[in-house]
């Protein structure tokens, strides 16, 4: 019995001084394992559990004293809406806690920027969270996830990390969630903000900051989920030549409250498209015109016009950041004033 006292002393005199870390799993290729070992290139996403991630890492304990919440254990092709919210939540409930310092993340690579995105806009707190990933599974030769996820953590710990909104930081850069996008399919150097360039570095834990996001996030923003259990419905459809109206008569007749078309070029659309949106717009979906090119602007009033037609131009959001941005405006309001006013606030 002494001995535990002693013990439990101990450890509390080592910890004393230490911030606290929430690290909240969520899957991911971070947590994958390959049957077939160190060389196999199919495994499996979310198959490893938050201990098991903190456990090969034991130097975070020497920066941190860090606790695991597992909150979903999937690929992150299969995140949705109900995660996101539950993230949110859980976050805000967390980082109103004194004593937690920062938040980590672990998260898979293929909608981590949506998932960053959709936090960045919904989280009340100017402390750090931050996304964290892995393009190599746990059970890979050369895993980049162990260092991956000691960088984050002293990202989270790090002063100049609070006030800049909801961070990525894969592969030795920090991202800002508003310009951070995935642009490898296999290659761990795969995330990007083409828009702007990464905000920051961090080598081996230790962090530099060269820029700050200037969109409104975190505290300045306007976007409440506390009281939500789910999102206004909003698609995303394709630009490409030859467009066959069926494919977004579909998307228009889902239910949809709002319609991102990921068009060609300057966001620019098919003569299908345009009549399919036309009728929707007249029926009082939103209609956002964003770009599949993968950097630049979408700009109003660039090939079609915006104002005689009754679209929204997404600035420079991808797509699928378009999307969240349109779900959480449409919680606000469906006046077309004011859901273009927020692709230019955030
Ligand atoms: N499909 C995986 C995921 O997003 C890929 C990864 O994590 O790198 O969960």
């Amino acid at each position: 019995m002494k001995k535990v006292l002693v013990l439990a002393a101990l450890l509390a005199s080592f910890a004393f001084g230490k911030p606290l870390v929430y690290v909240l799993a969520t899957g991911g290729t971070i947590a994958g394992s390959a049957a077939g070992g160190a060389t196999d290139t199919a495994y499996t996403s979310g198959a490893v559990t938050v201990d098991a991630l903190l456990k090969a890492v034991p130097q975070i304990n020497d920066i941190a004293v860090v606790k695991g919440e597992q909150v979903a254990n999937i690929g992150s092709q299969a995140m949705n809406n109900e995660i996101w919210l539950k993230l949110a939540k859980r976050v805000n409930e967390l980082l109103k806690q004194k004593d937690v310092a920062g938040i980590v993340i672990t998260h898979g690579t293929d909608t981590m920027e949506e998932t960053a995105y959709f936090l960045n806009l919904t989280v009340k707190s100017d402390k750090p969270v931050v996304l964290v990933g892995a393009m190599r599974s746990s059970t890979s030769m050369s895993a980049d996830g162990p260092l991956n996820l000691y960088n984050a953590v002293n990202v989270a710990i790090n002063k100049e990390s609070k006030g800049k909104g909801v961070l990525v930081a894969m592969n030795e850069e920090i991202h800002a969630a508003r310009e951070v996008q995935k642009t490898n399919t296999t290659g761990v150097a795969t995330f990007k903000s083409p828009n702007t360039g990464k905000i920051g570095s961090v080598f081996y834990g230790n962090v530099k900051y060269y820029l700050s996001p200037v969109r409104a996030h975190t505290k300045a923003s306007e976007f409440d989920v506390s009281k939500l259990s789910e999102l206004p419905k909003v698609e995303v459809v394709m630009g490409y030549a030859n467009v066959d109206r069926a494919m977004l008569d579909a998307a228009i007749s889902s239910g949809a409250k709002g319609i991102i078309n990921a068009g060609v070029g300057n966001g620019s659309l098919y003569p299908t498209a345009e009549e399919a949106f036309g009728k929707a717009i007249k029926n009082g979906i939103i209609v956002a015109r964003s770009s599949r090119v993968g950097s630049g602007e979408t700009t109003r009033g660039g090939e079609t016009n915006d104002d005689k037609f009754g679209s929204i131009a997404t600035d420079n959001l991808s797509p699928a950041k378009a999307r969240v941005l349109l779900m959480l405006g449409l919680t606000k309001t469906n006046d077309k004033a004011k859901l273009q006013e927020y692709f230019y606030k955030y």
